[in-house]
């Protein structure tokens, strides 16, 4: 602790204050007992001193009346033995020494208005009492002067004439300087036993205020600076019962209860937070595709789990079920594939299949949490409809917390609103019969395509143009129906010859485009495996009918055989003519600006 604070302490100001009153109060309690004591001591000593004036002057008195002064002195001498005084002196009524125990005053005559000893009384005054007494510093020391009258009386008017009143004094002349010792020692001993009160009090005050005060102040203290740090769980332990222990214990059940509520906001901020970046996130993909890979990466990163699966039931064809996964062994790699809903599925953890089983029979119409909270299982509804499903697998020693739980729920919520909307947007940019995308999406991902080229990267791409071959006679022989599922089938194997990124629409009546990102070698080679694949395809379509079909492809890449989308497009469509012109079940691609008839398949 620092200076500064340690004077403003509870305990240093308790301390100071007290030794304050202590240290005034012992002065006062000491002084005046001391002060008692000595007026005490000088009042017994006058009281002494004039009994035993008193005494002499009763004793002297008889030997006086018979004027035997050797005797008097006799007596004042026995009393000088006796009573141990520091002088008796008896004085004529003139003021003459009459008798002394001290001899060399024998004979003088004392003037009161004059000597010292004299005038402390006197000072000019022609009376005094009978009997008086005084303190008088002298060389000697402090003594106590008693001065007795000898008054006239009857007996003495023998001698005395009966007018006069005093017919002499006795000065008894205590010495004092052994009581005021005596007194200065009870002095200096009440100083040091105060003293050493003193300290006592302080030393045992100290260790009370230590041990009742600032102890359990210091210990509250802790805890106001942990909690003020943020560390809740700080416990306040004060033993000493009393007012600081309630303090204490209000302080933690205070402590407790603000903690509680801090975690319940900082799980709130988090859940808020997280759900924001999670939609945040989802918004920028409306597009199928993309979304079911975005979704099982966002599951798998918010969540930090060791798997996810991700099952979504395609709309149009309802017993099929796409298959999104990522394993944290895999790294950042998902796996796709798609499946029939109808029958098992291989290489699928029990605890999935239990959940998927309950699923596909629509009887999984909540979260599932295993008992161990490591396994989440979150249907997906749209409208009421199951549109797939999630699950979470967390570490053996890393269940999800209420918060996660309850951010799980929050997030299949906005899952099942993004997978509503990319359905919609899906249906908008798709062709109903082929599931391909439309033209108008076609045309748009070229212009994509073509805003996203850097010479640099050389991120050309190729168009394909298919067109049937004598479909007319399809129609016109089996009906539109048998056309149809042509079509269907087509769009089929079109799918299947083409890579993940590469994009196929239908173009319009039963001609397609392929969008194939790559340089124009890559665009012959697809188009040689799209032309080959439906050339060797069993048409089966209706009952047991089976049928033969070919078509034409032209190829035109971009930016070799055109820079804007309507050129490429043209160069695509021309070559296309040119296949058809030249005999159809053919490719023909736009090299440079000569045409190259034919590929060697
Ligand atoms: P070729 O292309 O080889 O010159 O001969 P073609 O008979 O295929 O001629 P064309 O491409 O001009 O014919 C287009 C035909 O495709 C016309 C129409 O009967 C058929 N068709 C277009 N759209 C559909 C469709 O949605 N369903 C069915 N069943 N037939 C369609
Ligand atoms: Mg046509
Ligand atoms: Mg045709």
């Amino acid at each position: 602790m620092r200076m500064r604070e340690a004077v403003y302490s509870i305990r240093f100001r308790l301390l100071g204050s007290l030794f304050v009153l202590l240290g005034l109060s012992l002065v006062i309690w000491m002084y005046g007992l001391w002060s008692f004591e000595r007026d005490r001591y000088i009042k017994n000593s006058g009281t002494e001193a004039l009994r035993a004036g008193q005494t002499i002057e009763q004793t002297l008195r008889r030997a006086m009346l018979e004027n035997d002064w050797d005797r008097i002195r006799r007596s004042v001498g026995d009393i000088q033995q006796i009573m141990q005084p520091e002088m008796i002196s008896i004085l004529a009524f003139d003021g003459r020494v009459a008798v002394s125990t001290d001899d060399s005053l024998i004979g003088i005559r004392l003037d009161r208005n004059t000597m010292a000893g004299c005038t402390t009384c006197h000072n000019g005054r022609q009376e005094l009492p009978a009997a008086g007494s005084a303190f008088l510093e002298t060389e000697a020391g402090p003594i106590l002067r008693n001065t007795i009258k000898i008054s006239n009386a009857p007996e003495c008017y023998g001698c005395h004439a009966a007018d006069r009143e005093t017919l002499g004094v006795v000065i008894y002349d205590t010495a004092f300087d052994g009581t005021f010792a005596m007194l200065h020692d009870v002095l200096l001993r009440s100083v040091l036993t105060g003293l050493f009160t003193f300290l006592v009090v302080i030393v045992v005050l100290s260790c009370i205020i230590q041990r009742f005060v600032h102890r359990p102040l210091h210990q509250l203290m802790n805890g106001f600076i942990h909690v003020g740090r943020g560390n809740f769980d700080y416990w306040v332990e004060v033993r000493t019962k009393g007012e600081f222990r309630e303090m204490a214990d209000q302080f933690n059940v205070m402590s407790r209860a603000i903690g509680r509520s801090f975690v319940e906001i900082k799980h709130k901020n988090w859940e808020t937070a997280s759900l924001y970046a999670f939609v945040r996130q989802l918004s920028q993909a409306i597009e199928w595709s993309k979304l079911q890979g975005m979704i099982t990466n966002l599951l798998f990163e918010t969540f930090s789990v060791e798997q996810v699966v991700l099952l979504l039931r395609q709309e149009e064809r309802e017993e099929k079920v796409v298959e999104v996964s990522r394993w944290r062994e895999n790294d950042q790699r998902l796996s796709h594939r798609e499946f029939d809903s109808r029958k098992e599925i291989d290489g699928m953890p029990a605890w999935i299949m239990t959940e998927y089983q309950k699923w596909r029979q629509d009887a999984l119409n909540s979260p599932v949490f295993s008992p161990d909270g490591t396994r989440a299982v979150l249907p997906l509804t749209s409208k009421k409809m199951a549109i797939g499903m999630f699950c979470l697998q967390r570490g053996r020693d890393n269940p999800f917390s209420e918060a996660e739980k309850k951010l799980i729920m929050a997030v299949g919520e906005q899952i099942s609103i993004a997978i509503a909307n990319a359905r919609l947007y899906r249906m908008a940019i798709t062709d109903g019969l082929t599931d391909l995308y439309a033209k108008r999406y076609g045309e748009s991902i070229i212009r994509k395509l073509l805003d996203a080229y850097e010479p640099a990267e050389n991120n050309g791409f190729c168009v394909l143009m298919l067109d049937l071959d004598h479909f007319k006679e399809v129609n016109d022989t089996h009906g539109h129906q048998v056309g149809d599922e042509v079509l269907v089938q087509i769009a089929e194997l079109i799918r299947g010859s083409i890579r993940f990124d590469d994009i196929a629409c239908r173009f319009g009546g039963e001609e397609f485009i392929v969008l194939v990102l790559g340089a124009p070698e890559v665009g012959r080679e697809a188009a040689s495996r799209l032309r080959q694949a439906i050339e060797q395809h069993d048409f089966r379509c209706g009952a047991g009918l089976s049928l033969r079909n070919t078509v034409s492809i032209g190829v035109a890449a971009f930016p070799q055989h055109g820079k804007t989308a309507e050129a490429v497009v043209a160069a695509a469509d021309q070559a296309l003519y040119e296949a058809k012109n030249s005999g159809r079940n053919r490719i023909v691609c736009l090299d440079g600006h000569a045409y190259s008839k034919g590929l060697p398949d």
